[in-house]
């Protein structure tokens, strides 16, 4: 069995390996041949939408996912015209807007944050009238690791926040106070088995993910976002892993957004989850059974942003795991992560403090 992965970063690249195991073959398809993915497996170098290399994926391979949000749908669905292609491209096609993400939350009876749509300036001034300041104006579109996005704290902010991002679609969101930043991740199989793992804890820094603590023990959260998680799945006939990001206001989950994708969050499962995300999803998109989602111990994931931290000194601590993506360094850039297992939340957290002295901020 040969799987054609759409996307050849850190993901794919820990899709494959996860996949190996399997017994799994697997074809990339990527613009750059120097990614992450490249260093596992073939990859067919291309544009995500250029029909040829399309093609020649779907000719090498029996089976079709993806591991990047930005695909364009209609070269998905081109694709998924000729191959099994999993998640299902409609999930890909919400998920790449903030607005359609936050209209099927209501429509589940999951919470959001007060939103509004903007496509003009008199658009912003009457949301920041209806919403009030602070808040958060977004691209509805191809915003990630917090690009895209400007805080609007004074009225004196909004024509800066205009100025840098009018003119496309955007969304402005209310300003949520949030205790805590929380995701789920979970996953469908084809024979429409569903398994979630923990909740985790997420710590963010100029919107990019810094830092998962797992399992966030709290039965009540957990509750709720499952139940959050299975109307989703529900919705789309999904099969494979999906990952939903909550803000926790005042106890109460919100949901910021999804992604039909393993996810950064995720990277703790595979050495503190019985089953790896990456496992799992190779798992739902072959029907097979999936497996335990349960943590073994209380594990840390700490990104490595723009600079690798030395590798030895990272080793020399008990329970840390390694992982290095052999991308070349650039500001803002997630290069690697590490991992540490302990058998205490209180044991993890002091490791966690050591981990974090050695990764350069
Ligand atoms: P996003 O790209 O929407 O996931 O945003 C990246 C990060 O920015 C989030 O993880 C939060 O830390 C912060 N953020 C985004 N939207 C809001 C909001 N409406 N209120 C408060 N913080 C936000």
């Amino acid at each position: 069995m040969r799987i054609g992965i759409i996307g050849a970063g850190q993901l794919g690249r820990m899709l494959a390996l996860a996949g190996y195991p399997l017994a799994l073959q697997f074809r990339f398809l990527d613009s750059s041949a120097d990614s992450p993915g490249a260093q596992v497996a073939p990859i067919v170098t291309g544009a995500f939408d250029d029909a040829t290399s399309l093609k020649r994926l779907a000719a090498e391979v029996d089976l079709v996912t993806y591991e990047f949000e930005n695909v364009p749908v209609a070269a998905l669905q081109e694709i998924a015209a000729t191959r099994p292609c999993f998640p299902p491209v409609d999930a890909l096609r919400v998920s790449q807007d903030r607005l359609l993400e936050k209209e099927l939350f209501g429509r589940l009876g999951i919470p959001t944050p007060p939103y509004r749509a903007v496509d003009s300036r008199q658009d912003l001034d009457a949301a920041v009238a209806e919403l009030g300041l602070p808040s958060v104006l977004k691209t509805r579109r191809l915003g990630y690791d917090g690009r895209g996005q400007h805080y609007l704290r004074r009225r004196g902010d909004i024509d800066a926040a205009w100025e840098a991002l009018g003119g496309v679609p955007l969304i402005l969101e209310g300003f949520v106070r949030f205790e805590q930043e929380i995701s789920i991740v979970g996953a469908r199989s084809t024979r429409r088995e569903t398994r979630a793992y923990p909740i985790v804890a997420n710590t963010h820094r100029d919107g990019i993910l810094r830092v998962t603590r797992a399992p966030q023990r709290n039965a009540r959260l957990q509750r709720d976002a499952e139940r959050h998680l299975g109307r989703v799945l529900d919705h789309f006939g999904y099969a494979g892993v999906l990952t939903l990001e909550f803000f926790v206001e005042r106890g109460r989950l919100m949901a910021n957004e999804m992604a039909p994708r393993v996810h950064n969050s995720g990277h703790w499962t595979i050495e503190g989850a019985a089953t790896s995300q990456f496992e799992n999803h190779l798992r739902a998109i072959l029907g097979l059974p999936l497996g335990d989602t349960r943590a073994t111990g209380h594990s840390a994931m700490v990104n490595f942003i723009g600079t690798m931290p030395a590798r030895e000194r990272l080793l020399a601590l008990p329970g840390v795991h390694y992982h290095d993506y052999g991308k070349s360094p650039r500001p803002g850039r997630k290069l690697g992560h590490c991992t540490l297992v302990a058998p205490t939340a209180a044991t993890r957290d002091a490791l966690l403090r050591r981990v974090l002295r050695l990764v350069p901020r």
